[in-house]
């Protein structure tokens, strides 16, 4: 059977670690390691692994739930944004660069902006967003001492192999995340008025992340950090092409953070939704809240490469060929421009059909592709410029002294992919005050209903539980829990 070999990038994280995809005559995929990969050296963590699950939907069109053509879907996609009030257009870097420019230009068609769902964004002064952009991660591996407010091993795993050769060079790591970490030196449960204490100077690199559900106000007290002592700071970004997405972004200011979108689409200022490879029922904790709000839209319209919970429920689906396939780069966590060897240009095409039906010009590949390397150009004479940025204030939330289940994002939890982690992580403080029974289950009640758990000790803060996939019971990234022995 005949058998094609792409050489691609992993969409599981901002990474973008490198690897084939082998796909043969009938259309399965396995994958094979890209050894030659400057990225990840041909590693790859369980996600990486797992990628054949990931390929296993490809998207089909759709019209009102009938399968369709392309051609047929991007006229009727067309015919509805024609006569649409509001609109709202999301784009978290889940696809290449050239494709989210293609969606950017029919956001200048219809009057409107391409959000990339991250709120610190429109929540931080513009001066502050250079230094948002991720650091070439070699850099961090001849630091001297590294502050992590990040779980590597779970939200970024082939970040591990940077800190591990950090450490070997004599690094010292501090996490001050909310789990211990094996890697780390020391273990520290900080306040950000302790932050002083962690003593950083020039020599330092702090490692952090921004994704579509981070607190700005923490990403100010971060960027104060290195500003009062000098350090470095490095962001981390959740999907494939999120450094792309939001370098690419001419007005970030204008953009809108996801919850930011549902809540308009709650209070039906927002009646139509346009998507590009996202899927907020799969980004928003709450799942079933999500596509609630969706259902009370006049239009859903989605761009996809597979399919996801917010295919099923669209008025139009435009079909795109699988991620490896296309023709196209992305901009990785430390701004590494990678490129796919898939030639294959569907989803172009169909946005520059989507572009004539508005009544605009259409485009092909070159000159989108020409159109980044403008960007890039622009973008990389931002790199390494000194703080323009004057110290934040910023109101913590207050956390009310009872237990908070508090989800830890990570790849397996932003694709809606099947992980076989299926507990939640407590302390031992809270073991003993609940009495809990070795190999016994939690049961946790919130305001949306009740759920058992298999729980696992560990270090974290008292009062938080801890989870690294959705579960039912949660309304937001934080949500406060009743927890009993069962
Ligand atoms: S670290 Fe990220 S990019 Fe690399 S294999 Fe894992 S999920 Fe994919």
């Amino acid at each position: 059977m005949k058998e094609t070999i792409y050489q691609t990038v992993c969409p599981g994280c901002g990474i973008g670690c490198g690897l084939y995809i082998r796909e043969n005559g009938n259309g399965s995929v396995s994958i094979d390691f890209l050894k030659s990969s400057p990225v990840n050296l041909g590693k790859l963590c369980r996600f990486g692994m797992k990628l054949p699950h990931y390929y296993s939907d490809p998207s089909s069109g759709k019209v009102e739930g009938l399968v369709s053509g392309a051609e047929e879907a991007v006229k009727a996609a067309a015919s509805r944004l024609k006569n649409a009030g509001k609109i709202a257009m999301l784009s978290a870097g889940n696809t290449t660069c050239e494709e989210h420019i293609a969606f950017t230009r029919i956001a200048e068609t219809l009057g409107t902006v391409v959000h990339t769902g991250i709120p610190v964004y429109p929540e931080l002064p513009s001066e502050c967003h250079p230094h948002l952009e991720g650091m070439p991660l070699a850099e961090i591996e001849n630091a001297e001492k590294i502050v992590l407010f990040i779980d590597p091993y779970v939200q970024y795993p082939l970040l591990v192999r940077r800190l591990l050769i950090a450490r070997r060079n004599g690094a010292h790591i501090i996490s001050a995340g909310t789990k211990e970490l094996h890697l780390a030196h020391e273990n520290r449960d900080l306040s950000p008025e302790q932050y002083a204490g962690l003593e950083l100077d020039s020599n330092s690199v702090i490692i952090a992340d921004v994704h579509p559900h981070t607190d700005s106000c923490h990403t100010k007290q971060l960027l104060n950090l290195a500003l009062e002592t000098g350090a470095r700071i490095h962001f981390m970004k959740p999907f494939i092409n999120s450094e792309g997405a939001n370098r690419l972004a001419r007005d970030k200011t204008g953009m809108m953070g996801i919850s930011h979108i549902m809540d308009e689409i709650e209070k039906g200022d927002i009646k139509t939704l346009f998507l590009l490879d996202s899927d907020p029922i799969e980004l928003m904790p709450d799942s079933d809240r999500t596509a609630n709000a969706l259902s009370k839209l006049d239009n859903l319209i989605v761009i996809s490469s597979r399919d996801s919970p917010v295919t099923e429920i669209a008025n139009v689906v435009i079909a795109t060929e699988s991620l490896y396939r296309k023709r196209g780069t992305f901009i990785n966590a430390e701004g590494k421009l990678r490129e796919n060897s898939g030639q294959e240009v569907t989803g172009i095409d169909a946005m520059s059909l989507l572009s004539r039906e508005l009544g605009s010009e259409g485009f092909e590949y070159r000159q989108l592709h020409g159109h980044l390397h403008e960007k890039m150009i622009e973008t990389l004479a931002n790199e390494n410029r000194k703080p323009e940025y004057g110290i934040m204030e910023c109101a913590p939330v207050q956390h009310n002294g009872a237990c908070t289940l508090k989800y830890l994002f990570n790849p397996f939890m932003w694709a809606n992919q099947p992980d076989d982690n299926d507990f939640v992580l407590l302390n031992m403080n809270m073991v003993r005050s609940l009495k809990l029974r070795k190999g016994g289950m939690v049961r946790l009640d919130s305001e949306k209903g009740s759920m058992k758990m298999r729980y696992r000790v560990e270090r974290v803060p008292d009062g938080m539980i801890l989870t690294a996939r959705k579960l039912q019971v949660a309304t937001g990234t934080n949500t406060t829990v009743k927890v009993e022995g069962c």
